[in-house]
């Protein structure tokens, strides 16, 4: 098995005790067992969830077992496998991860629906993390990464994989689309919807610098700030007689919830993947009368969405412009500040290198 022979610890980025914020802390080198690998991290991204872990909200105190190293989005080199591993992964190989780890033997995996396993456990989440500089992932879960796509690039899969995903509920080819809410993934989703033909792709926010990033990240989207401009008025603009074909709810707020409601046609179809804060109420009356078709989104496809994914990239889809601050790990607190300030796109952690 391997080890290193001048450390067996590591740095990582762990919530210590039950309480806001996060600590660099030396943490032992993880061992992988015999169907894992264990992967050099190289670079992270930081996550709206890992926000909600630093913050200690709610959500965070019932689904986070403390001590945890926290993080999912990840890219790095593998520097040792598992004796059980027969998959054709070598040592030195550049690889992604699916953060969602989960069990094969579930009635759901059997049934070929592995991101519908009820018994998912996240990396970073309910077991340890990637926020440090060695992280153990299953065999299973690791992603392959093409030569041209960079170590960044390779750590903002995870989110990019939301984004897709929600973008394959419903054909967007040749529709116009809505997507409410310009965080990374509402981004994302937009520059997906360009790509996969939609005739029009509108963006909706209330954040301006959020809306002036879209426009490098998602070329050719009509990007709104709905507290200054009426989304009525840009379907005219843009020749919508009766409405979006397609809305896809990335923000978790009721407002944008019902302006999806209210601008779809007849028949239309919603993909839900932001999460309200809390429960919302809901006009289910128009969503009856109008027979909007609505869905959950959750996770990534495995491992249908990466293979989409790396397709996009492949086609020319360019995630660079998304990544607006890059930080050395040991100046991490600026990238969360940077982060909770809503002034970013994502936040990259190099691991590789100290301030
Ligand atoms: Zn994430």
């Amino acid at each position: 098995m391997w080890s290193d022979p001048m450390t067996d610890t590591m740095k990582a980025l762990a919530k210590t005790k039950p309480a806001e914020g996060l600590e660099l802390i030396d943490a032992p080198i993880p061992t992988p067992g015999d169907e894992d690998v264990l992967i050099k991290v190289h670079k992270t991204a930081v996550c709206g969830t890992d926000i909600h872990i630093w913050n200690w909200d709610e959500w965070s105190q019932k689904n986070v077992p403390v001590p945890m190293i926290t993080g999912h989005e990840f890219a790095g080199e593998i520097v040792a496998i598992g004796k059980d591993v027969d998959r054709r992964l070598k040592v030195g190989q550049r690889v992604s991860a699916e953060g969602h780890v989960i069990d094969l033997n579930s009635e759901a995996a059997r049934a070929g629906h592995f991101h519908l396993d009820p018994h998912t456990r996240g990396i970073g989440v309910n077991r340890q993390g990637a926020f440090a500089e060695y992280v153990v992932a299953p065999a299973f879960n690791v992603i392959e990464l093409p030569d041209d796509v960079p170590y960044e690039i390779g750590s903002i899969l995870d989110p990019f994989g939301n984004a897709v995903h929600t973008a394959q509920q419903f054909d967007l080819l040749g529709e116009d689309v809505l997507v409410t809410g310009a965080g990374p993934i509402g981004m994302m989703a937009a520059a997906v919807a360009r790509h996969a033909g939609a005739r029009t792709v509108v963006l909706t926010d209330i954040n301006d610098f959020r809306l002036d990033l879209a426009q490098k990240v998602a070329p050719g989207v009509r990007t709104v700030n709905t507290t200054k401009e009426d989304l009525h008025d840009v379907m005219h603009e843009l020749g919508l007689k009766v409405g979006f074909d397609v809305a896809l709810e990335m923000s978790g707020s009721p407002i944008a919830f019902k302006q999806c409601v209210d601008t779809l046609i007849m028949g239309g179809g919603m993909a839900l993947l932001g999460i309200p804060s809390k429960p919302m109420e809901t006009d289910w009356g128009a969503i009856i009368l109008k027979a909007l078709t609505i869905k959950g989104v959750y996770g990534r496809e495995m491992f249908t969405t990466w293979r989409k994914m790396l397709g996009l990239l492949k086609a020319g889809l360019d995630l660079t412009p998304l990544i607006t601050h890059q930080y050395p790990y040991d100046r991490f607190r600026e990238g969360f500040e940077v982060m909770k300030a809503g002034q970013s796109g994502k936040v990259v952690l190099d691991w590789e290198k100290t301030a």
